[in-house]
C-alpha cells in the first residue's frame, strides 16, 4: 500500500497519475529546521512531488500510525 501523503521513512509516495513515484532527494528547509523537504519523482509520468516531513514525530503515538489524508471526495 503506498501512501498519498508520505512520512520521513517512506521511499514511495503515490502519484496523482496513480503511478508510483520514488523518493530523490532530501534536502534542509531553511525556514522551517524542524522538518526536511522530500522529493518524489513518479515513475510513470516523471511528475515531481514534494512534501515537507516532519523530521521526528511530534508523539511517540503517532510514529506508528499512518498519516493518511482521507482527501477522496465522496461524490
Ligand atoms: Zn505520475
Amino acid at each position: 500500500m503506498i501512501p498519498t501523503i508520505p512520512t520521513r521513512t517512506d521511499a514511495f509516495v503515490l502519484c496523482p497519475c496513480s503511478g508510483t513515484a520514488t523518493i530523490s532527494t532530501v534536502a534542509p528547509i531553511a525556514d522551517d529546521p524542524d522538518r526536511m523537504r522530500h522529493l518524489y519523482t513518479c515513475l510513470d509520468c516523471g511528475k515531481e512531488l514534494t512534501f515537507d516531513v516532519d523530521k521526528k514525530a511530534k508523539e511517540p503515538a503517532q510514529e506508528s500510525a499512518p498519516q493518511v489524508q482521507d482527501d477522496k471526495d465522496p461524490d
